[in-house]
């Protein structure tokens, strides 16, 4: 019993960790989530630059489709 119940105690140690992990893991990942949408909100909408020559709304730093340079940057 005594070899039977060390195991248990073990088992119960390794089952604690696990669960004090996914505990850090998930509120990091929440950090994240939260940290995440307020650094985006402000150059998400700076970045949304429309293209002078067609007015379709250019993403990052591709160029338009149409040939008319949205930035001149490149
Ligand atoms: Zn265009």
């Amino acid at each position: 019993m005594g070899a039977v119940w060390g195991a248990g105690a073990v088992i119960i140690k390794i089952v604690l960790l696990f669960l004090v992990l996914i505990g850090l893991l998930g509120m990091t990942g929440r950090f994240r989530s939260i940290s995440k949408p307020k650094k985006k909100d402000g150059p998400v909408i700076k970045s949304a630059v429309k293209c002078p020559k067609c007015g379709t709304y250019l993403v990052g730093d591709s160029p338009c489709n149409c040939g008319g340079s949205g930035d001149s940057r490149s």
